[in-house]
């Protein structure tokens, strides 16, 4: 977690202090067509909530989305990588110790592994601490003859099917509040804590080597990066005090009623900044030009991400550029691209190619999740051969156009589900029964995480 301070914490519109015309601002988007918005019974209810929710303490400080943007300037400049992920769907429900630093160790081991496969900086972003709210294609789901509102994410309603569970409730936007703080509370705790310096993450590292079936294959990369911690030391450096104390949150901004209630003014720059997270992003399915979504995200001033599917154009792209980043900022906009393995190669190229001519400076992050889901048995996943082939098509493409391939954006959780198929440590169609967890999407466990990481590491070599 970033530990730089701000002056001072954002104060949010209609304070006395705050400007009137920022205030205004904030609330731009409301009359525009919002999707994916849910029906809530009780527009009151929602109101008195949002009202509660701002005049709460904002969960980060305007200071640290600044430094994000500056981290993400150094990957749109081809200087660094960003590692981004976690859950499809956090619930309150795994808002434990053991599940969050078991998500945060395996986003550090990886991006120990990859800052060394990419010979750069690694950008570690969580989808932690926000990621509460999901856009569905289907608003009902019909189950024996009875047919109730889709989930939605627990900041809406709940999951089990119950016509009472599945009612939008307002009072969730404040359990959203209270889970995300006492999230990021434990996540600046265990990286301030020197929970993660160099070579205890490296250590971590070792032991997955050793026990992974793929051994060899990774062993001749944890061998190098002992020899090069052993040379640091050799050199008086002390690895122990290198830390990746660098952690920071995402969400996708879906529920504008919150994101916008958690939007305060900067009293550095009288900038808007969406405090609810460092960053956020815009969903495949909300992200159309003329629509709330994108209206709300062009009025803040944290890094915003917007997912790019296969139908995407690249008329979409320099639009979409033109309204999010028209000061052309490197670290401003990232396009998270989530095409699928077998389509990434024929789509990716013109959109890159001409937002390179364009002169934006955008991050380029793959998804390789949300292209390559099926179901099986009932099951929804996804195989990790087709995120690794679309990890892949995402460097081809970038190497063919001498871009930088910015980074990934990855489902993943620190447990040992079996929600993915594939992997060193293989999950089969048969296993998925065993610990199928997640609220919304499949995960890739830890060992499917790492193995990722050792593999997208050899990638930069390739
Ligand atoms: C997601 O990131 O969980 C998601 C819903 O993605 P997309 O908007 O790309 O479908
Ligand atoms: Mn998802």
């Amino acid at each position: 977690m970033t530990t730089n301070q701000p002056s001072q914490p954002g104060r949010e519109p209609g304070r006395p202090t705050a400007s009137r015309s920022a205030a205004r601002t904030v609330r731009s988007w409301r009359g525009l067509p919002a999707a994916q918005q849910p029906d809530w019974p009780d527009p009151a209810a929602l109101a008195a909530t949002t009202a509660e929710l701002s005049a709460l303490p904002p969960l980060v400080f305007a200071g640290e989305c600044d430094l994000l943007r500056r981290r993400l300037a150094a990957v749109a400049r081809g200087e660094a990588f960003v590692l981004q992920g976690g859950d499809c769907a956090e619930t309150f429900d795994a808002v434990s110790a053991e599940q969050i630093r078991d998500k945060l160790q395996t986003m550090l081991q990886m991006s120990a592994v990859l800052a060394y496969g990419a010979a750069l900086p690694v950008v570690s972003i969580g989808r932690i601490a926000g990621q509460y709210a999901k856009p569905r294609s289907e608003p009902v789901e019909t189950r024996d003859g009875v047919t109730l509102p889709t989930y939605r994410g627990d900041a809406v309603n709940g999951l089990d099917f119950t016509a009472r569970s599945r009612t939008p409730d307002p009072d969730r936007l404040k359990r959203m509040y209270q889970s995300s703080a006492a999230t990021l509370n434990l996540l600046r705790s265990f990286t301030a804590g020197g929970f993660a310096d160099v070579s205890q993450v490296h250590e971590w590292n070792r032991e997955f080597v050793a026990d992974s079936p793929a051994g060899r294959r990774y062993e001749e990369l944890a061998a190098e990066i002992d020899a090069a911690l052993r040379f640091m030391r050799a050199c008086g450096a002390d690895p122990a005090t290198m830390r990746f104390d660098e952690f920071f949150t995402s969400h996708e901004a879906l529920l504008l009623d919150y994101e916008s209630a958690l939007t305060r003014v900067d009293s550095r720059t009288g900038k808007l900044y969406d405090l609810s997270g460092h960053m956020v992003w815009i969903g495949e399915r909300t992200r159309q030009l003329d629509g709330a979504h994108i209206e709300f995200a062009a009025r803040v001033a944290n890094p915003v991400g917007v997912k790019l599917g296969p139908d995407a154009t690249a008329d979409t792209a320099l639009a979409l550029i033109d309204r999010l980043d028209p000061n052309r900022e490197p670290g401003r906009l990232m396009f998270i691209t989530r095409m699928g393995a077998d389509k990434i190669r024929d789509v990716l190229p013109e959109l890159v190619a001409k937002v390179a001519v364009s002169g934006a400076q955008v991050v380029w992050s793959c998804d390789p999740m949300h292209g390559n889901t099926f179901k099986s048995g009932g099951y929804k996943t996804r195989r990790l051969d087709h995120i690794v082939d679309e990890v892949k098509g995402f460097f081809e493409v970038h190497r063919a156009l001498g871009t930088h391939p910015g980074g990934i954006h990855i489902e993943l959780t620190g447990g040992h589900v079996t929600e993915c198929l594939g992997g060193a440590h293989e999950v089969t169609d048969g296993d998925l029964h065993l610990k199928y967890e997640s609220a919304c999407d499949p995960r890739l466990n830890r060992n499917q995480s790492l193995d990722l990481a050792f593999l997208v590491a050899e990638m930069f070599r390739g």
